[in-house]
């Protein structure tokens, strides 16, 4: 998917879980359709108005965040002990300016938080009490716990606690990139996985496993089975193919999420390179997705299967 030049670009992901075509998330794809595009037409607006790329994808991340349906912000999954604790990170790639934030509840929007930590502090990644001090200090807005609360959630953790299941479903929201001036950016934001041990934190946390920004090379907003995000240095890894094996991104990241895959790993990136070009690949069923371009079309996207497209 080429870009033309000196126009910008913006994906957005609403995670890879477990979307099985036929099952209850099936029933609400409008729903997530419309959550995409609303995100999409957030940072659109900042883009179009001369926004820079870490503007469109905070304001993409927040709208993400601020719906219950995306697990992250509001609608972030639960812990094993009921607690919900929430990753995020920014990164953009002309300075490799990052923030981050790990384990942390109140903030409203965790991406916001994230961002802070980039531009108001000597920190990279921040947690705990420490964090929270930090976020008020710097006038980060916060919530009371009941905004965060949702049944559907709340359900999700039992049925996973009844199973047994440890690897009930995630979720994380991202995204990506390119303004007319040739900057990148990237934003990740989760609850992390249903029934997590408390204190556990993902990859979306992490600069270089669930997001990365390079001027040089792409920005990557990654979804999936974070423990392997981590370990495999994913959003680096499709970076440094571009930067030392000369590969284009639409071969490198179906490639790398492939690899993982192979390895028992579910999940997918959206990237952007630094010519607009894009690749969304996953290798579970579906990942809530979508992008647009300076043109105003809007396109969201669940599973294997042709966008839905609409005029911003
Ligand atoms: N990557 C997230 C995490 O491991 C969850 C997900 O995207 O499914 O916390």
């Amino acid at each position: 998917m080429a870009a033309t030049k000196a126009s910008f670009v913006l994906a957005v992901h609403g995670g890879a879980g477990t979307i099985p075509r036929h099952g209850p998330a099936a029933s609400r794809a409008a729903s997530y359709h419309e959550g995409l595009r609303r995100a999409l037409a957030a940072g659109y607006e900042v883009l179009a108005s001369g926004g820079d790329a870490l503007d469109g994808v905070t304001s993409a991340v927040v709208a993400l965040e601020d719906n219950p349906l995306f697990n992250a912000g509001r609608g972030s999954v639960f812990s094993a002990a009921g607690t919900q604790e929430m990753d995020a990170c920014v990164m953009e790639g002309a300075a490799h300016r990052a923030g981050a934030v790990a384990g942390i509840f109140g903030p409203r929007n965790p991406v916001l938080a994230a961002r802070a930590v980039m531009e108001r502090s000597r920190h990279v990644l921040m947690i705990g009490e420490g964090a929270l001090a930090f976020c008020r200090e710097a006038g980060v807005a916060f919530c009371e716990p009941n905004y965060f609360y949702t049944e559907q959630r709340w359900r999700e953790l039992q049925t996973a606690l009844e199973h047994r299941d440890a690897e009930a479903g995630g979720g994380t929201v991202g995204a990506v990139a390119c303004d007319r001036r040739g900057n990148l950016a990237a934003a990740t934001s989760t609850g992390g996985r249903t029934g997590k041990a408390p204190g556990r934190v993902g990859d979306s946390a992490i600069v270089g496993a669930g997001a990365y920004a390079d001027n040089a090379t792409c920005a990557v907003s990654a979804t999936g089975h974070g423990e392997f995000f981590i370990r495999y240095g994913i959003g680096f890894e499709i970076a440094a193919r571009l930067r030392h094996a000369g590969q284009a991104l639409d071969h490198a990241a179906p490639a790398v999420i492939g690899e993982l895959g192979a390895l028992g790993a579910s999940g997918g990136v959206v990237a952007v390179d630094r010519a607009g070009v894009l690749s969304l690949p996953f290798n579970t069923e579906g990942m809530y997705r979508g992008f647009v371009r300076e043109c105003g079309m809007i396109h969201t996207a669940i599973y294997d299967e042709p966008y839905r497209v609409r005029r911003q």
